[in-house]
C-alpha cells in the first residue's frame, strides 16, 4: 500500500516535544505516511507575517490536504490574526470533532463512564468575525448562520454517528430566543435527522443542555452545536472527562483536514520534557482513520490505552495511589511505542472502521422564495436619548408608502410610549413598515433614508424587512 503525504507543523512552546513524541509512536506502529514539514506560528508572526503562515505553507497544505498541527503561540496584541481561524476558513474545515472520553479509574474524573463526541460547526456563527462599532456606546457582532453550513455540520454528525456505531445525536440551540439564527440550525437538524431513522435524535435548549452535559455526560453520545456553544462546551466536556491535555480533535472539510490537540502551547512547560503528548497523539489517531489507515489507528490507540491503564503517566495526570510511574514526554512516547500490538485489559479496546469524514457534505438545493421588502429598520445615532422627540420627528418623514411602526432601543419598544425605568443607549432603531404590506422598491428605501438624512439625522445602518414566501424574515422587538 502506498504512503500518504501529510503536512506537519511542530508549532511553539511544548509543540516540538509533543510532535516528536507523536511521530515516534506513529513510526513504531508502522504508519504509512510521508511527512512534509512547514514552519508556522510565533517565529513567522514575529518576522512580520501577521497571518503566522507563509504562502509556501499554504501550497503544501493544499497539495497534501492532510495537516497534523502542534499548538502555536499567538503573540499578544499587534494585530496578529488567529492562524487557527484562518486555516479552518481558508481550507473550508467546517466540522470540528472532539471525542471526550474518561479513563477511570486510571485518570481522575467525576464522570467515570463518559464517552461523548462533540461535533462543532467551525466557520460560522459569531466567529465569522463581522463586528462594528455603531455609536459611542454600541458595538455589534453579526451572528451568521447559513442553511448550507447548518445542513453540512448536522449531516456530518449523523454520518459520524452511523460510521462509528453511535446511537444518538443531540443538538443544542437557543432557538426560543434566537428564532431565526438558532431556529434555522434546529430546523436543519430536524430535517436531516429524518434521513437517519437508525439513530436517535434529540434537541435541548443550550442552557439546560449544557447543565445536563456537565452533570450527567453518560447520557450523551454525539452532540452537534453551532460554533460558539460548541467552542465552550467542547472544553467543558474535555475537562470533566479528566483533562484537556488528553483530548485530540479533527477539523474536517470536503477536501482538506487538520488534526491537533485541543490544548495550547503551554509556554511555561516548554523545553523541560514534561508535557503530555496524548492530546496530539489522539489527534493523530483521528488522522490515521481519516487517511484510511484504521489498522494503524487501532494499534496506536490501544497501545496508548494500555500505557495509561498501566499507570505510566506524565505529571499532569499523575496521582499518588493511582499512577505507577511519573515519566517525561520522551519516556511516555517510548512506553507507548513499546506497547504497540498490546490491548488494554480494563479499559475497552478500540476498533476503527475507515471513515473519511466530509465525503457526504450534501447540500439540499432549495427553490428561491418570493422575496418582498415590506419595510425597513433604520438605526440612528441619537445621543440625547429622547425617544419621544426622535419618534415624533421621524414619523413625519415616512412618506406616502410607509408608516413609522415603532422605535426600539436595545430591542425594547420605546415609542410611542416608554417607561422611565428602561435603560437607554445612544442607538435607536426606527421600524418603518409599508402601508398595507405592499412591496417596496429599492428606490423607496433609499428615498426614505434620503429624507431622514436631509432632516439632519445620523443613520448608522439600515436593514431591509423582507418576507420570504409571505413569512417575515425579521424579528419583532420586545413589547411592554
Ligand atoms: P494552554 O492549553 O497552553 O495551557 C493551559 C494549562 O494546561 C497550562 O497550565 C499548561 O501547562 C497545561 N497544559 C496544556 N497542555 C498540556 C500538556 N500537553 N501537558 C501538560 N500540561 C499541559 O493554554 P494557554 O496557556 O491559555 O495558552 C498558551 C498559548 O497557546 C497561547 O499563545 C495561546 O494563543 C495558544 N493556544 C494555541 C492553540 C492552538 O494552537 N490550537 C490552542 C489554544 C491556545
Amino acid at each position: 500500500m502506498s504512503n500518504t503525504a501529510i503536512t506537519v507543523a511542530s508549532g511553539d512552546g511544548i509543540g516540538p516535544e509533543i510532535m516528536d513524541a507523536t511521530l515516534h509512536i506513529l513510526k513504531a506502529a508502522g504508519a504509512r505516511i510521508d511527512i512534509e514539514t512547514i514552519e508556522i506560528g510565533e517565529k513567522v508572526y514575529l518576522a512580520g507575517n501577521t497571518a503566522g503562515i507563509p504562502p509556501e505553507a499554504w501550497e503544501k497544505l493544499r497539495r497534501t490536504k492532510v495537516f497534523l498541527k502542534a499548538p502555536i503561540t499567538t503573540p499578544q496584541g499587534g494585530g496578529f490574526k488567529s492562524l487557527n481561524v484562518a486555516t479552518r476558513k481558508t481550507l473550508g474545515l467546517y466540522a470540528n470533532v472532539r471525542p471526550c472520553v474518561s479513563y477511570a479509574p486510571f485518570v481522575d474524573t467525576k464522570h467515570p463512564v463518559m464517552n461523548v463526541v462533540i461535533v462543532r460547526e467551525n466557520e460560522e456563527d459569531l466567529y465569522a468575525g463581522i463586528e462594528y462599532q455603531q455609536t459611542d456606546e454600541v458595538v455589534t457582532a453579526i451572528k451568521l448562520i447559513t442553511r448550507p453550513g447548518s445542513e453540512k455540520i448536522v449531516r456530518y454528525a449523523f454520518e459520524y454517528a452511523r460510521a462509528n456505531g453511535r446511537k444518538k445525536v443531540t443538538c443544542f440551540t437557543k432557538d426560543n430566543i434566537m428564532k431565526l439564527t438558532d431556529g434555522l440550525f434546529h430546523k436543519m437538524f430536524e430535517q436531516v435527522a429524518v434521513e437517519y431513522p437508525d439513530i436517535v435524535n434529540e434537541h435541548w435548549i443550550v442552557d439546560i443542555g449544557a447543565a445536563k452535559l456537565a452533570d450527567t455526560p453518560e447520557n450523551f453520545d454525539v452532540v452537534v452545536l453551532p460554533n460558539l456553544y460548541g467552542d465552550i462546551l467542547s472544553d467543558v466536556a474535555a475537562q470533566i472527562a479528566g483533562s484537556v491535555g488528553l483530548a485530540g480533535s479533527s477539523n474536517i472539510g470536503d477536501q482538506c483536514a487538520m488534526f491537533e490537540a485541543i490544548h495550547g502551547s503551554a509556554p511555561r512547560r516548554a523545553g523541560q520534557n514534561l508535557a503530555n503528548p496524548s492530546g496530539l497523539l489522539l489527534g493523530a489517531v483521528l488522522m490515521l482513520v481519516h487517511i484510511n489507515q484504521p489498522d494503524v489507528a487501532e494499534l496506536v490507540h490501544n497501545a496508548w490505552l494500555t500505557t495509561i491503564e498501566q499507570g505510566i503517566h506524565t505529571y499532569d495526570i499523575y496521582k499518588e495511589g493511582v499512577s505507577r510511574e511519573k515519566v517525561g514526554t520522551k519516556e511516555f512516547a517510548q512506553a507507548v511505542a513499546a506497547r504497540v500490538g498490546q490491548s488494554p485489559q480494563t479499559l475497552a479496546p478500540v476498533k476503527y472502521n475507515a471513515f473519511a469524514g466530509g465525503s457526504k457534505s450534501l447540500v439540499t438545493p432549495v427553490a428561491p422564495a418570493l422575496k418582498e421588502t415590506v419595510g425597513v429598520d433604520v438605526f440612528i445615532d441619537w445621543p440625547t436619548k429622547d425617544a419621544k422627540k426622535l419618534g415624533d420627528t421621524i414619523k413625519e418623514l415616512a412618506g406616502s408608502k410607509l408608516s413609522l411602526s415603532r422605535v426600539s432601543n436595545r430591542g425594547l419598544d420605546v415609542w410611542p410610549t416608554s417607561f422611565p425605568e428602561s435603560f437607554l443607549v445612544d442607538q435607536f432603531r426606527a421600524r418603518f413598515l409599508s402601508n398595507d404590506y405592499a412591496a417596496l422598491s429599492g428606490q423607496d428605501v433609499v428615498d426614505l433614508q434620503g429624507r431622514i438624512v436631509a432632516a439632519g439625522f445620523n443613520i448608522t445602518k439600515t436593514e431591509n424587512l423582507v418576507t420570504f414566501d409571505g413569512t417575515p424574515g425579521y424579528s419583532e422587538a420586545t413589547k411592554k
